[in-house]
């Protein structure tokens, strides 16, 4: 890559949540092998992020490869309308399986954001099922991220959510609080009386509360507290609810529980899974329903019973083997060992940034360490030294924080720690 490329790109092409006018720099980046991101110019860079929660068993591994190229060879795709095959039962197999009791009718889809589109959906056809049409909205809680298409959107944080930019066609739903009580808290009660109150008062408008399990990720990195989402639970069943868990961020270990909502010992109606789906390989999520959404769903006379949504690229067969694989390489290793280890490290590691007094919070759940400043931080200039240091971190925000790959060496997690302490030191 030269200069001109970096032109091109910086001119023509979109990066995540950026401006075209004056983006700040995108590093060029040539390979990615176990932990390590090489950049353009030969520098090996730790990778504190699992490119966004996803590559969980680092990069390049032979496995999730292997799995791809013996998938290739067979097909990469076929349309999953009228036609099945063994990477989709397989898939299917593993996820019911996994997931928590009662969770048993899996839908595929593409991305995350789009699979919580299809959860929204299986509520909305639910109660028009039990025909119940004027139950449509969703409740939910402040500072939750649940992706960028609209109804997703709709239940974003509405100030970090931008709501504003597109209040004239959001669908305005339901918002309490978000829940105060940390993860390792004592509990206490306080908090959920709002959730409670705002249940009561629209049940009969209220399809399902939609929320992210124990971590809420993107919408602030906030740990919660596993009796707050217990409490949920029965007021969904109090108030006759549906509930949706989007465990995209928080599934397949990455809190400490193979789902978060393990902590609660809880099972959601419905629930989301993506982004470490296929171990960072490339794009897939599903939504699984309990049988029972399901089952009245499919009663429903004058819809001929059937669910409205089908992508085109519906359970990729070439996805959904590097999905197996990854799944298979998550259960046959010691995950929750590693994660557990990880934790360790990370209090550890990060715990010299609390007596700074630019440092609001440090908090670590599992395998995310998080470093929240007191004021926003210049992105472009930590990311810049970070590399400097030899790592890859994407601080956002008031947010500085590590969600490496489970297989990150107690050598590698410390030179990430290290890094982030001496960083966080330079903001004073
Ligand atoms: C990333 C994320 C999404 C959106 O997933 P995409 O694949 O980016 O569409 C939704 N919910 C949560 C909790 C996420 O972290």
């Amino acid at each position: 890559m030269n200069e001109q490329d970096l032109s091109f790109d910086r001119k023509h092409l979109w990066h995540p949540y950026t401006s075209m006018a004056a983006p700040i720099p995108a590093w060029p980046v040539a390979r990615a092998d176990g932990v390590r991101i090489q950049l353009a110019d030969g520098r090996w860079l730790i990778d504190g992020m699992s490119s966004w929660w996803t590559a969980i068993h680092g990069y390049n591994h032979p496995v999730l490869n292997q799995a791809a190229t013996d998938q290739i060879k067979k097909m990469s795709h076929v349309m999953f309308g009228g036609i099945t095959h063994e990477p989709a039962i397989e898939l299917g197999r593993r996820l019911v399986d996994l997931t928590p009791p009662g969770l048993d009718r899996v839908f595929f889809c593409d991305s995350g954001s789009v699979s919580v589109e299809v959860a929204i959906k299986m509520a909305v056809q639910y109660w028009y099922a039990r025909g119940l049409k004027r139950k449509h909205r969703l409740l939910t809680v402040r500072s939750g991220y649940h992706g960028d298409t609209f109804n997703a959107m709709s239940v974003c944080d509405p100030v970090t959510g931008m709501h504003e930019i597109f209040s004239e066609i959001l669908p305005e739903q339901l918002f309490a609080p978000a829940p105060e009580i940390a993860f390792h808290a004592h509990w206490d009660g306080a908090g959920i009386a709002p959730m409670e109150a705002l249940a009561k008062q629209h049940k009969d408008e209220i399809a399902a509360i939609i929320l992210e399990p124990i971590v809420q990720g993107a919408g602030g990195m906030r740990f919660y507290h596993p009796q707050y989402l217990r409490e949920i639970r029965q007021i969904c069943d109090r108030y006759d609810i549906l509930l949706i868990h989007d465990e995209i961020a928080t599934g397949f270990g990455r809190s400490g529980k193979m789902f978060a909502c393990e902590h609660a010992e809880i099972s959601p109606d419905i629930m989301c899974v993506g982004k470490a789906l296929t171990g960072g390989f490339m794009s897939l999520a599903a939504t699984i329903a309990s049988t029972y959404v399901a089952e009245v769903i499919s009663s429903a006379r004058d819809t001929g019973g059937i669910f409205m949504h089908g992508p085109t690229f519906m359970a990729n067969p070439l996805a959904c083997a590097v999905a197996v694989a990854s799944i298979d390489l998550l259960t046959n290793s010691p995950w929750q060992q590693r994660v557990d280890d990880m934790e360790s490290g990370l209090k550890q590691g990060l715990e010299p940034c609390r007596e700074l007094n630019t440092v609001k919070d440090v908090r670590v759940l599992g395998a995310i360490g998080v470093v929240e400043m007191k004021e926003p931080v210049d992105v472009a200039g930590l990311q810049k030294a970070f590399v400097e240091q030899g790592v890859w971190i994407r601080p956002f925000g008031k947010l500085i924080y590590l969600m490496p790959p489970y297989i990150t060496s107690k050598a590698d997690l410390a030179h990430l720690t290290d890094a982030m302490v001496s960083i966080v030191r330079r903001q004073q």
